[in-house]
């Protein structure tokens, strides 16, 4: 398909034939698993088909990454070893020691760590926002140092929501990139490069892959020169996806749109049951009118997601019982597969920032809610409930 071809037919189509044509040899139409790290040459510098070496590319990885451009509504499209091999990727690429950039003050955790523990030693150093607040994301630009706006949305695991459009603005503004981390959405429900991001990347270990079996990363951007700059850092760098992960990955993202949606169904379920409860506190969820994002979200979502965090009415001791009861869904970090999960943010997934400002509420249950049964669902959390 011709990229005009692909920006025209329906998501659903591009997330399954984008990225690759029947095999002309053996017209397979899966992409084969390319278990290659070399490639014989016609004669010196005589290439076949444009591969050389596994690193600089792989056909497996190839269909990957045409596949999540299309989905983004890019151009270019990059598949990675993990979420942060792609994020580190994307700094070392596009960045310069001396330069300066803002990320979510309730940024991913390993996110955090990687820009204060290893961009910071490189020579990038970083300031923390809210992504809900765009002026205050504006107020932490220092101009003429701030090459990158990083921003999550929706963010884990109070599901805070940043504007895409007006924080694009603001980093125009500043001479900077607006980089978005879409895992929680996933390209499905929400594509930021038409919002006006230059970047997106993600953590394709959750909704992208969607079954927990394995563990990538991606880059999608629409400038052809921040394109060339990502394929040299790829190359150069190498932590790219091996073709199996590549394989395993193009295989989820094939059903992404009918997976995604029973997410948001289930998890419609499970906030209107939550809602009704008294032993629960509060419901974080941005498709709740009250929720402070709901008309962002509403706006540039095409549906709120599988991930919904509340508290519980009887404080810390209380959470981490229900945690412990729960029998469908599963007690276990991560996120985005097709089964439940559930997790204490305060002691599992956020325990590294206790004591610090991001600190979470120690009453916080997170729940990524997965296409089980949802009587199901609804039932495991009624009976742990207590
Ligand atoms: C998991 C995650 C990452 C990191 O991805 P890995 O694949 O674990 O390296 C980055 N951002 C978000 C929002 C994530 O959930």
């Amino acid at each position: 398909m011709t990229q005009e071809h692909q920006f025209k037919s329906g998501f659903e189509t591009r997330a399954i034939h984008a990225g690759y044509e029947p095999d002309a040899a053996t017209g397979a139409v899966i992409p084969p698993i390319y278990a290659t790290s070399t490639y014989k040459q016609d004669g010196v510098g005589g290439l076949r088909g444009g591969y050389e070496y596994s690193r600089s590319a792989n056909p497996t990885r190839t269909a990957l990454e045409g596949a999540l451009a299309s989905v983004e509504e890019g151009e270019r499209g990059f598949a990675f070893a993990s979420g942060l091999a792609a994020e580190d990727t994307i700094v070392r690429a596009l960045t310069a020691p001396g330069q300066h950039a803002v990320i979510p003050d309730d940024a991913y955790g390993g996110t955090y760590r990687l820009f204060d523990k290893v961009e910071k030693v490189w020579g990038l150093d970083h300031s923390p926002a809210p992504v809900s607040d765009v002026d205050a994301v504006a107020a932490a630009i220092r101009p003429g140092r701030t090459r990158l706006v990083w921003v999550e949305t929706p963010t884990n695991p109070l599901l805070n929501i940043g504007d895409i459009e007006a924080l694009a603005a603001v980093a125009h503004d500043a001479g900077a990139l607006l980089v978005v981390d879409n895992t929680f959405a996933s390209p499905y429900l929400q594509q930021p490069l038409a919002l006006g991001a230059d970047v997106v990347v993600h953590s394709t270990t959750k909704y992208v892959g969607g079954h927990s079996d394995v563990v990538g990363g991606a880059v999608v951007v629409r400038d052809l020169e921040l394109a060339e700059r990502l394929t040299f850092h790829q190359n150069a760098m190498g932590a790219v996806a091996g073709p199996f992960d590549a394989f395993l990955t193009l295989r989820g993202l094939k059903t992404l749109h009918v997976r995604m949606d029973r997410h948001c169904d289930n998890a419609e379920r499970v906030v209107e049951f939550l809602e009704a409860d008294p032993r629960v506190a509060e419901v974080i969820y941005p498709g709740l009118p009250a929720h402070p994002g709901h008309q962002v979200a509403a706006r540039q979502m095409k549906r709120f997601g599988g991930m919904v965090s509340f508290r519980v009415a009887g404080g810390e001791e209380q959470a981490l019982a229900v945690c412990d009861r729960t029998q469908v869904f599963t007690l276990a970090e991560s996120l985005g597969g097709i089964e439940s999960l559930i997790e204490h943010p305060g002691r599992m997934t956020h325990a590294s920032v206790a004591g610090t400002d991001l600190e979470v509420p120690s009453d916080l249950i997170r729940l990524s809610v997965g296409i089980e049964n949802v009587e199901d669902l609804l039932a495991d959390l009624d009976r742990a409930l207590g």
